[in-house]
């Protein structure tokens, strides 16, 4: 018989593990250990072996930030050919930021990571969490051999990492997918669409590395009727090396205001990178196709596709980290490193290509 599959579980904090306390819930050390040792289901011959361990101390993911998602790459490098698969246990908050950036920050991955957490603690009677702890580690017990990526587990479905953002707080299904299918769904089987998920990485292959983020400064912006160019101009003030615009449709904003034009003319002129997203969750932002569009992408500016701004902002992070110029980092940034983006196939733009219009 196969030895059982060995899970390594980094339990960063979040919800899932909090103790109700006078003051709200809370996360406490050792809690969600005690009360899974209490569940006979975590024990049983379907569910893999799994260790835990626990940050110290345990975060509301709100305080999270890149020092954090270097800790977790650690902990998965230093664990990686000891174990079979890895479950980063995380507060919802900032979950899909935390998967994007683990998507590009592990190099050569060829095992699966599976982020979940849950809605309700795990120590209340009606609860999320352990439906979300079980089916992810049974998930990554049976099929660790052929999965390769980052994913969020959450409420039935299995999402690729850095395709996910947080669309719910109170519902149960607080994650969604917008532009890339589910990986896998859950009812009474677990079913996974084997045509979506990445390539497999070759085994024995190059070793995993992990890409130190943290050195970088990049920030976010949305766009927004009556926006003044001198609050764009101050968050593209130096040191700031990148810039995530979250635009309007397809990737717009208010190009004729001659002086909305030159801040980002100046900014992309010192070597920013501005990176336009779409602020619908569905789409892409693709400058080619209106006036306003190309009016930006002539100012410097470089289409986000149909990236998060989440998967956005933690490439930008990655990519600058790693070292690479503002032009490459550009460049880049257009392109699929981690099954992040889609390009020129969004079935909404074909019938507004430009090039196609007579
Ligand atoms: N504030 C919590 C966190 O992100 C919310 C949650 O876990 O659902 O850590």
């Amino acid at each position: 018989m196969a030895p059982k599959p060995k899970i390594f579980v980094v339990y960063t904090g979040g919800t899932i593990g909090m103790r109700k306390t006078p003051d709200g819930y809370r996360p406490e050390t050792g809690y969600l250990q005690d009360l899974i040792r209490q569940i006979p289901r975590f024990r049983d011959p379907a569910v893999p072996d799994f260790d835990i361990e626990e940050f110290a101390p345990l975060l509301d993911s709100a305080d999270m930030h890149p020092g954090h998602w270097l800790r977790i790459a650690d902990m998965i490098r230093l664990r990686y050919d000891d174990y079979d698969g890895f479950l980063v246990v995380h507060g919802t908050d900032t979950m899909a930021f935390t998967a994007a950036a683990l998507s590009f920050m592990l190099e050569a991955l060829a095992k699966p990571v599976i982020l979940t957490g849950s809605q309700i603690p795990l120590e209340e009677t009606r609860n999320d969490a352990q439906h979300n702890l079980l089916t992810a580690l049974m998930i990554l017990g049976e099929y660790h051999a052929r999965l390769h990526e980052v994913m969020v587990y959450f409420a039935d479905r299995l999402l690729r990492g850095n395709r996910t953002t947080k669309v719910s707080v109170g519902d149960f299904a607080a994650f969604d997918s917008p532009n890339y299918p589910a990986l896998g769904r859950v009812g009474i089987g677990i079913d996974i669409d084997w045509r979506r998920v990445l390539a497999p990485q070759p085994r024995p292959g190059p070793p995993l590395r992990v890409v130190e983020v943290g050195a970088a400064t990049v920030a976010a912006f949305r766009v927004f009727p009556g926006l003044k160019p001198s609050m764009l101009e101050a968050v593209l003030a130096p040191p700031v090396q990148g810039v995530v615009l979250e635009c309007y449709g397809a990737g717009n904003a208010p190009t004729t205001n001659p002086e909305f034009m030159r801040v980002i003319r100046d900014a992309t002129a010192r070597g920013v990178v501005i990176v336009d997203v779409t602020q619908p969750l569905q789409g892409s932002a693709d400058l080619r196709l209106y006036a306003t569009g190309r009016a930006l992408a002539d100012a410097g500016v470089v289409s986000g596709y149909d990236m998060t701004a989440e998967a956005a902002l933690a490439k930008l992070y990655y990519l600058f980290d790693k070292g690479y110029p503002p032009e490459r980092v550009g460049e880049l940034m257009q392109v699929a490193l981690a099954g992040e983006l889609t390009r020129d196939e969004h079935p909404a733009h074909t019938p507004f290509r430009a090039e196609d219009r007579t």
